[in-house]
């Protein structure tokens, strides 16, 4: 047997449906293999206070189709200490875990990518975030159903606007990352999308929308993304009421909506399968790298290169919207 006898598995930062697939594949793997392992609550928190739970196959039973996750996510500002990251070693070493799966998203793998510098217990993460804004990887846990999730608001407040001549800005998340509502954008035929990823670029919102009323459409949906630099929705809209008078301007912003619900079958399998193959890179020897998918395939990626390198959108994909709205 190797020198990996015993793992934890623990969930931190933002909460993204698929995570419990996840949780549930690390764990199936990890009783294949001989290895014993246990559930950490409260991401790094319970690492700090050893919040430690021991697992079977039976503990993840009947969460595969559950949103959020169900050892609890955390932010730790105490982890960002060398004192917190001593605590959470020694928790670790007493209790004889051999490695840890860290599922998260940019800062949780710093914390662990810093934690592996220090200290010898192995870390491994698995991409969980519903911006899917990841360097290494083409898939993050949650993003799809988030983007079925606005998709199917989005077609909603489109069938009201058309009623009343509305013109709607949505405002979806993505605080950095427009992966979201660029993909929203284009799967719902909206009018136009503003992201942060095209800041600084000129965007004339007034003739991308007179473009499309030429042929006297009766509603328009613009999607903002949260972290676009015009504010936000409410901003871009109270900046557009008055040069669009016939329409009745409004606003929705979607929320915390788009982090719930069950996971979609695509984010069911490819955490099944992230969750996998993060227990067999620790089996591998492998450290201080996260476990992605390129072209359908699993990779992996160092902390290092993954929290550093920058993931931009398919610009082909920008002007794809703007073709297609207009
Ligand atoms: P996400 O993982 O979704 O990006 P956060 O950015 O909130 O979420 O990070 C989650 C946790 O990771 C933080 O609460 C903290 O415990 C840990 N973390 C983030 N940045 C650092 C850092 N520079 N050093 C140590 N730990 C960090």
């Amino acid at each position: 047997m190797g020198k990996i006898k015993k793992i934890g598995v623990l969930t931190s930062g933002g909460d993204a449906p698929g995570m419990n697939a996840a949780i549930r594949a690390v764990v199936r793997t990890a009783v294949y293999n001989g290895i014993e392992v246990v559930g950490i609550v409260q991401g790094y928190k319970g690492l700090i206070n050893a919040e430690f739970r021991p697992f079977s196959s039976s503990s993840v039973s009947d969460i595969i189709q559950k949103g959020g996750t169900i050892l609890k996510t955390a932010r730790c500002e105490e982890f960002k200490s060398p004192e917190g990251r001593k605590k959470a070693y020694d928790n670790l070493k007493e209790a004889q875990i051999d490695g840890v799966v860290v599922i998260g998203g940019d800062g949780s793998f710093t914390g662990a990518r810093i934690f592996n510098e220090e200290y010898d217990i192995p870390f491994v993460g698995i991409p969980g975030t519903i911006d899917n804004d990841i360097y290494g990887t083409d898939y993050t846990i949650g993003y799809d159903t988030a983007l079925n999730t606005v998709v199917e608001a989005v077609d909603k407040i489109r069938d009201t606007a058309s009623a009343h001549n509305r013109m709607f800005f949505v405002e979806v998340m993505g605080a950095e990352a427009g992966f979201i509502a660029l993909y929203s954008g284009i799967a719902t035929g909206a009018e136009a999308i503003f992201i942060p990823e095209t800041k600084g670029e000129a965007r004339d919102l007034k003739k991308m929308i007179e473009t499309g009323n030429r042929r006297k459409k009766s509603s328009n949906i613009i999607i903002v993304a949260e972290g676009d630099e015009e504010g936000g929705a409410f901003a871009i809209a109270e900046k557009m009421k008055d040069d669009f008078k016939d329409f009745d301007v409004r606003v929705s912003v979607l929320g915390h909506l788009q982090r719930g619900g069950s996971p979609s079958a695509i984010d069911r399998v490819n955490a099944s399968r992230l969750g996998h193959a993060a227990v067999e890179a620790l089996l591998d020897d492998q450290k201080s790298v996260m476990v992605g998918m390129l072209n359908g395939e699993i990779t992996l990626v160092p902390f290092r290169k993954a929290v550093k390198l920058h993931k931009d959108v398919n610009r082909s994909l920008v002007e794809l919207a703007e073709i297609l709205s207009a």
